[in-house]
C-alpha cells in the first residue's frame, strides 16, 4: 500500500510517502526549532500557526521528492496523539482533507506507536521486544508482543529524559532544545568528574525520576559557578553519564526481569550519543539484540507514522471523519483496535 503520513504532534510539520509501511519513498521535516528557541521551549499556539503555514508545503514536498502523483497514494495516516492539542489538529484536518477529497482510506496514529517501530523501516525485529521510548514528553519501558500490543512497565514519575536534557541545558546557559548541545559538550568532558545522583536505580521498580538530577545540577552549579564556564564539558558529561547509567540499567533490569533478549531503543534522546554507547556495551556484554534507528528516524518523523499506518489499515482498521486529536493517548489503550473499538 502505498501511504502518505503526516505529523504534527509537537514543533515538527512533516509528511512522508512510505509503501508497504516498510519502504520510505520520502520523508519530509519542517523544524520550528529556530521559532521556539527565542522563547526557550515550545509555544503551543505559536506551534498550531506554524503547522498550518507548514503542512501544504511539505505534503507537496513529499510527493515531489517520492516521484508520485496524489493519485497514487492508497491512504493516509496522521499523527492522532499524544501531543499539543492544536498542532495535532492541523495534521488531523489536513489528512481528513485529502482522505475524503481523493477518497481513500484514514487512519490515526499514536506518535508514540510510531517511535517504537520506526526501526522497521531500516530493520525487521522480531516480536517480542522490550523497548525504551526516551523523547522530550516519555521516558517509557514497554514490553511489545506485537504492533498494537504493547504493555507499559514503567516510565517517568516527573520529567522525560528529554525535558530533563532541555531544562538541564537551559539552566546551564544553552540554547533550545538542549539535548544535542549537552551530547555535543559531552564528548569533551569527563563524565566521572561530578558525581550526580542515579534517581530510582535501585528501587526496584521499572520506572524513571529525572527532576532530582535537575535540582542537583542547579545545586552543584550555584556553589561552583566556574562549572557553567570552563568547567561545562565536564558538567554535561556528567550528567549525561547519570541519565545514560539510570536508563540503561533499567532497561537491563526489564530483560532480565522479562527474559526477553531483544531490545529498541526509540525516541529524540535515542540520537544522544552517550546513550547509544552504553546501550550498544550493555547489549553486546549480555548476548541481546538491539536496534536503534539511525538518528533521523529516532527524531520526530512522518515515516515512522505510516509503519503502524500500514499495518492497521491492512488489518481492516481504519478511522472516520470523526477522528479526534487525543492529547493523552496511553499507549496501552491501543489493543482495543483489535477488538473493534478505538
Ligand atoms: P514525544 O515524542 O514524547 O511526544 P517530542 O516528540 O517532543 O515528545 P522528540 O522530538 O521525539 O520529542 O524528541 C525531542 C527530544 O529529544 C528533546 O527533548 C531533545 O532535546 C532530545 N534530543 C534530541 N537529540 C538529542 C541528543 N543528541 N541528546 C539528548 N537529547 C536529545
Ligand atoms: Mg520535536
Ligand atoms: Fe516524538
Amino acid at each position: 500500500m502505498l501511504l502518505l503520513a503526516l505529523e504534527s504532534s509537537c514543533d515538527e510539520t512533516a509528511a512522508a510517502v512510505v509503501r508497504d509501511g516498510r519502504t520510505v519513498l520520502s520523508s519530509v521535516v519542517a523544524s520550528q526549532i529556530s521559532t521556539h528557541a527565542e522563547y526557550g521551549g515550545v509555544v503551543p499556539e505559536i506551534a498550531s500557526r506554524q503547522h498550518l503555514e507548514a503542512v501544504s508545503i511539505v505534503v507537496e514536498q513529499a510527493l515531489q521528492e517520492a516521484g508520485v502523483g496524489i493519485a497514487e497514494i492508497e491512504g493516509v495516516a496522521v499523527t492522532q496523539g499524544p501531543g499539543l492539542a492544536g498542532a495535532l489538529l492541523v495534521g488531523v484536518s489536513a489528512a481528513k482533507g485529502l482522505s475524503f477529497g481523493r477518497q481513500i482510506p484514514l487512519v490515526g496514529v499514536n506518535h508514540i506507536e510510531g517511535h517504537l517501530l520506526a526501526v522497521f523501516l531500516e530493520r525487521p525485529v522480531e516480536f517480542p521486544f522490550i523497548a525504551l521510548a526516551v523523547s522530550g514528553g516519555h521516558s517509557h519501558l514497554y514490553r511489545v508482543d506485537g504492533i498494537g500490543r504493547y504493555t507499559t512497565l514503567g516510565q517517568t514519575v516527573d520529567d522525560a529524559a528529554g525535558e530533563a536534557f532541555d531544562k538541564v541545558a537551559k539552566l546551564i546557559g544553552l540554547p533550545y532544545p538542549g539535548g544535542v548541545a549537552i551530547d555535543r559538550l559531552a564528548a569533551d568532558g569527563d563524565p566521572q568528574a561530578i558525581k550526580f545522583p542515579r534517581p530510582l536505580l535501585h528501587d526496584g521498580s521499572f520506572n524513571f525520576s529525572f527532576s532530582g538530577l535537575k535540582t542537583a545540577v542547579l545545586t552543584h552549579v550555584s556553589k561552583h559557578p566556574e562549572a557553567k564556564g570552563e568547567g561545562i564539558n565536564d558538567l554535561a558529561a556528567s550528567f549525561q553519564a547519570a541519565v545514560c547509567e539510570v536508563l540503561t540499567k533499567k532497561t537491563a533490569a526489564a530483560i532480565a526481569a522479562t527474559g526477553i533478549k531483544r531490545l529498541v531503543v526509540a525516541g529524540g534522546v535515542a540520537c544522544n550519543s552517550g546513550l547509544r554507547r552504553s546501550m550498544a556495551e550493555y547489549a553486546a556484554a549480555n548476548g541481546v539484540e538491539l536496534s536503534i534507528p539511525s538518528p533521523s528516524l529516532c527524531a520526530d518523523n512522518a515515516a515512522m507514522i505510516a509503519v503502524p499506518g500500514d499495518f492497521y489499515l491492512n488489518a481492516g482498521y481504519q478511522s472516520g471523519f470523526d477522528l479526534d486529536a487525543l492529547p493523552v493517548w496511553p499507549l496501552d489503550k491501543l489493543a482495543a483496535r483489535f477488538t473493534g473499538g478505538k
